[in-house]
């Protein structure tokens, strides 16, 4: 056996003995870009996928300050308390940017960072959404593979991150602020499409009369539109994370939604939709690198953004004459 197969089986052996230690080297290993690493993380994944699928995967999103932290903290230290283990994830597009990640940050999280039953991993730094969604994917397999019964997504509730993370979890739930008067707005419709559960956050003090009227008016808006998942009705809760109000019944919601789930089937099917879709991005990143690694094709590639640039080629036929490059090559 190779060096590196032994590394990856002693590694896969501590962490389904749950050893957050060997957690979070394997993330590290699935994050890498290294071509070497890349053999030992994919080794590692299929000696471990008789250990995956059993977690509640449960996606949370919402604008920034909508209170994601303070539920995650409040629902994760619910959860611990009842005896499961709970894993946090991010996927943060702007620390692809600025190389700093705000979600998963374990100080956003104080209480639940330092319980022994709790794994918290910050957003990756770099690389594309792509690439990111792809370890993300990977590090919920992983965490179940280490015995965590709830793996949590959080992101922040803007553009295509969220369409990534509702495609990698069970149930996708969505936070939102009463009292903006913006309930109804076109950027919020494109949420409603993807949320399996929905709560007003912050439904307290003055703020609790405006969040029920908010509550009933997304209830109304949901029964227009159809839902992620055939046969489902999207409840719409009220929560105060920060005085832990709601956040049993948000809980109760997504268990009821994953009831609904088993009953039709559609656990299954939306899985497996998720992997067959993971698999084509895979496909089509592993082609795209393996065209830049080819000098030939690379020219051309550069050749023909110049001539984009200088507005003397189309895109369809600079496409078509890179792929041709790639497709003749010996
Ligand atoms: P995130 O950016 O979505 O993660 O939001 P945070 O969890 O960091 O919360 C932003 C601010 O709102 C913090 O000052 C929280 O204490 C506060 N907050 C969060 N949840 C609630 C809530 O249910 N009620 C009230 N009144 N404040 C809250």
């Amino acid at each position: 056996m190779s060096r590196k197969h032994i590394d990856a089986e002693a590694l896969a052996i501590a962490l389904v003995e749950g050893d957050v230690g060997a957690l979070s080297r394997a993330i590290t290993l699935i994050e890498s870009t290294l071509p070497e690493d890349r053999v030992r993380a994919t080794t590692l994944l299929a000696r471990l996928h008789a250990h995956t699928g059993e977690a509640v995967r449960l996606g949370i999103s919402g604008v920034p300050g909508v209170g994601k932290s303070t539920l995650i903290e409040a629902l994760g230290m619910h959860l611990v308390n009842e005896g499961s283990k709970v894993a946090v994830l991010a996927v943060d597009p702007t620390s692809m940017r600025s190389g700093g990640s705000i979600l998963g940050d374990k100080t956003r999280m104080q209480e639940l960072a330092h319980h022994p039953q709790a794994f918290i991993r910050p957003s990756p730094t770099s690389g594309a959404l792509g690439g990111v969604a792809a370890t993300t994917r990977d590090s919920i397999l992983l965490c179940e593979a280490a015995g965590f019964d709830v793996v949590l997504v959080e992101t922040v509730g803007v553009g295509q991150s969220e369409v990534t993370v509702a495609g990698m979890v069970d149930c996708f739930l969505v936070l939102m602020l009463a009292g903006a008067g913006d309930e109804l707005q076109g950027i919020k419709r494109g949420i409603l499409e993807l949320v399996d559960v929905l709560s007003i956050n912050k439904s307290d003090g003055e703020n609790e009369q405006a969040s029920k009227l908010a509550a009933a008016e997304y209830r109304r808006a949901l029964q227009l539109m159809s839902p992620r998942t055939p046969g489902w009705v999207v409840p719409v809760r009220n929560s105060s994370a920060l005085h832990g109000a709601g956040v049993s019944e948000v809980w109760g919601a997504v268990l009821t939604h994953r009831q609904h789930l088993m009953d039709t089937g559609f656990l299954v099917e939306q899985r497996t939709a998720q992997q067959v879709e993971s698999l084509e991005r895979m496909i089509e990143s592993g082609v795209m690198s393996a065209m830049r690694s080819d000098p030939k094709v690379q020219a051309e590639l550069d050749e023909v953004v110049l001539e984009l640039r200088a507005g003397t080629m189309t895109p369809r036929s600079a496409a078509e004459r890179v792929l041709a490059s790639y497709l003749s090559r010996g």
